[in-house]
């Protein structure tokens, strides 16, 4: 009876340890209309969905709703102790000023809203829904992160980025220079250290084997920083959510068919390291390097080094990986005339 009663406690403490993390964290809240909207909340966390310049269809409101329902205490939290209640609805998404044509969404932490527009429900897609609302929410969550002194914060972040975060794939906040084209769930998140962390937030919690896939580094950062440890039930993952694939450098075309040594090449193609990014590339003619200069992150000058006459196949190299070839014609140097 003794010995039950203690296998009994190991399989409970067992279940616990294997109980899938976050559970807890998740589900249904209560749900009320109000005079603007409806109200939504869970464990102590409030969110009011509010007429912005129009308002929501009960459709549309359910589909937040749904959504608030598959993120986690520990996400929300985050922006009801920043007091980024509001989920308001505009036609099109607002910002601190003017509006953001296109958007689907926008968060504005200063008027501690969130703004969603047509472009969101337009097919009134779950998924899509559910996903932009913890993108939305991921931007909340990295300001979360920041100083109590939220004007130094601001400040720093806006130069820096956010400690620990910003470094993993950026030079710096402010220049958005990229340490590597690779790392990164989508193409979006490559627009700045701000999208990459809405879109990590997003893809931790939605598909984190694909973010551990393109960056372990980042889902650490997310499982720790963010999410204090908790991953996500199934019913919050989107099945066939994926991250990009793996990208190297591509070149499309030479500027030049035919040219001497010490002679410039323009190079064009994509996925090129350009000036204000970290990172490197190297071009190499019939695999000898070549001095080169970063005009952007399409387009390289390259200068032929001393080889021979004869075809030479030309190739760029960044820490992606090797491009494919683009054969130049190595002409004799004119002041070669003996
Ligand atoms: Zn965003």
């Amino acid at each position: 009876m003794r010995r039950h009663s203690i296998l009994g406690l190991g399989a409970l403490l067992l279940g616990l340890l294997v109980a899938p993390a976050g559970a807890a964290e998740v589900g249904p809240g209560t749900w009320s209309a109000q005079a603007t909207g409806w109200a939504w909340e869970r464990d102590g966390i409030r969110f009011e969905l509010q007429r912005g310049d129009k308002a929501y269809t009960v459709a549309e409101a359910d589909l937040v709703r749904d959504a608030l329902e598959r993120l986690p205490n520990v996400l929300l939290r985050r922006a009801r102790d920043l007091g980024v209640t509001r989920l308001r609805r505009d036609a099109v998404p607002r910002k601190l000023i003017g509006k953001s044509a296109n958007a689907s969404a926008t968060t504005v932490i200063e008027r501690k809203w969130i703004s969603f527009g047509d472009v969101l429900f337009r097919g009134l897609n779950r998924d899509r829904v559910y996903r932009t609302v913890a993108h939305e929410f991921g931007h909340v969550a990295q300001y979360s992160l920041l100083s109590s002194n939220r004007f130094l914060a601001k400040a720093r972040g806006t130069y820096f980025g956010t400690p620990g975060w910003t470094s993993i794939s950026w030079t710096l906040a402010l220049t958005k220079g990229l340490r590597s084209w690779n790392g990164f769930v989508s193409d979006y998140a490559r627009t700045n250290d701000r999208e990459d962390f809405a879109e990590s937030v997003e893809f931790y919690w939605i598909a984190p084997d694909e973010l551990q896939k393109v960056s372990p580094t980042k889902f650490r950062f997310m499982r720790d920083r963010v999410f204090n440890q908790i991953s996500s039930p199934a019913t919050s993952r989107v099945p066939g959510a994926l991250a990009i694939a793996p990208v190297k450098p591509e070149i499309t075309s030479l500027g030049e068919q035919a040219e001497g040594p010490f002679g410039v090449v323009t190079v064009r193609g994509k996925h090129f390291m350009g000036p204000r990014d970290g990172g490197y590339n190297r071009v190499t003619f019939r695999s000898k390097k070549g001095m080169d200069l970063a005009a952007s992150r399409t387009k390289l000058w390259a200068w032929v080094p001393s080889l021979s006459p004869g075809s030479a196949p030309v190739a760029v190299t960044t820490q992606d990986g090797k491009s494919n070839e683009r054969t130049i014609r190595v002409k004799k140097p004119w002041w070669k005339f003996w």
